[in-house]
């Protein structure tokens, strides 16, 4: 399959990898857009938050406990925002379900 992600994953396409364990991968966004900005995804391919089902949805709450640790690691305890685009209203551009974690500073409440 030609998504980016996969082949971040399969280890063809480098990355600053953060973490790893049998679903799910974390690593830096390249373009970051807080002092900390990190990706986290799942290794199957879910193509986008709308085609979470049933069968596929306890990755994602794998990927939410990995946050959880990941920010505490990160010194992210001051707070952090989760966000995950969606579709082309969503501006999503990467088609493989991604969670982007910004924190570091105090981010603007405008989210759209
Ligand atoms: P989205 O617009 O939600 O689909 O976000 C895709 C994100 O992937 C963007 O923030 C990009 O900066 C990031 N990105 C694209 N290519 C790479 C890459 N090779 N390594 C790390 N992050 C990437
Ligand atoms: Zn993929």
């Amino acid at each position: 399959m030609d998504c980016l992600f996969c082949k971040i994953i399969a280890g063809e396409i480098p990355s600053k990898k953060i973490y790893e364990d049998d679903s799910v991968y974390a690593f830096y966004d390249i373009n970051p857009q807080a002092p900390v900005h990190f990706l986290v995804i799942p290794k199957a391919h879910i193509g986008s938050a709308g085609e979470i089902t049933a069968g596929n949805s306890a990755v994602v709450a794998h990927i939410f406990e990995v946050i959880a640790k990941l920010a505490s690691e990160l010194g992210l305890a001051n707070g952090f925002r989760i966000i995950t685009n969606c579709g082309e209203d969503g501006a999503q551009t990467v088609k493989h379900l991604h969670f982007h974690v910004l924190g570091g500073k105090k981010l603007i409440e405008k989210m759209a």
